[in-house]
């Protein structure tokens, strides 16, 4: 009987770890208690579980993703160097009109002019 005791306690303990990871406790503890030595080093060197659990999550998570893609894709104004978005035809800080396909040069930033002699 005292064999059973210790299963549950080392079905427990992993389940702990696996929870404290994101996995189902149920399935980690199944596994501690059958096969403790190896379920216990799987779940101490297992990373944590990152995978979306809720579809809000993975919306967020797209959200995320999107919003740092945009935030990469600026160009700096060529009058101001402020950073903008490449789709924009008048820049929000300093409110020049931009040439179509403005963004697509390799010199976004135009030369300073010559100084007055
Ligand atoms: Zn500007």
């Amino acid at each position: 009987m005292e064999w059973l005791v210790g299963m549950a306690i080392a079905g427990g303990l992993v389940a702990l770890i696996a929870v404290n990871k994101g996995r189902s406790g149920l399935a980690w503890f199944f596994y501690g208690a059958f096969l403790f030595p190896i379920a216990f080093v799987h779940a101490c060197v297992m990373g944590r579980d990152t995978t979306p659990k809720t579809v809000a999550e993975a919306e967020a998570a797209t959200a995320r993703r999107e919003a740092a893609e945009r935030e990469a894709s600026r160009r700096p104004c060529p009058k101001c160097a402020e950073l903008i978005l490449p789709a924009a035809a008048v820049c929000p800080q300093c409110r020049s009109e931009l040439p179509a396909g403005w963004a697509d040069s390799r010199h976004a930033l135009s030369p300073l002019p010559d100084p007055a002699p």
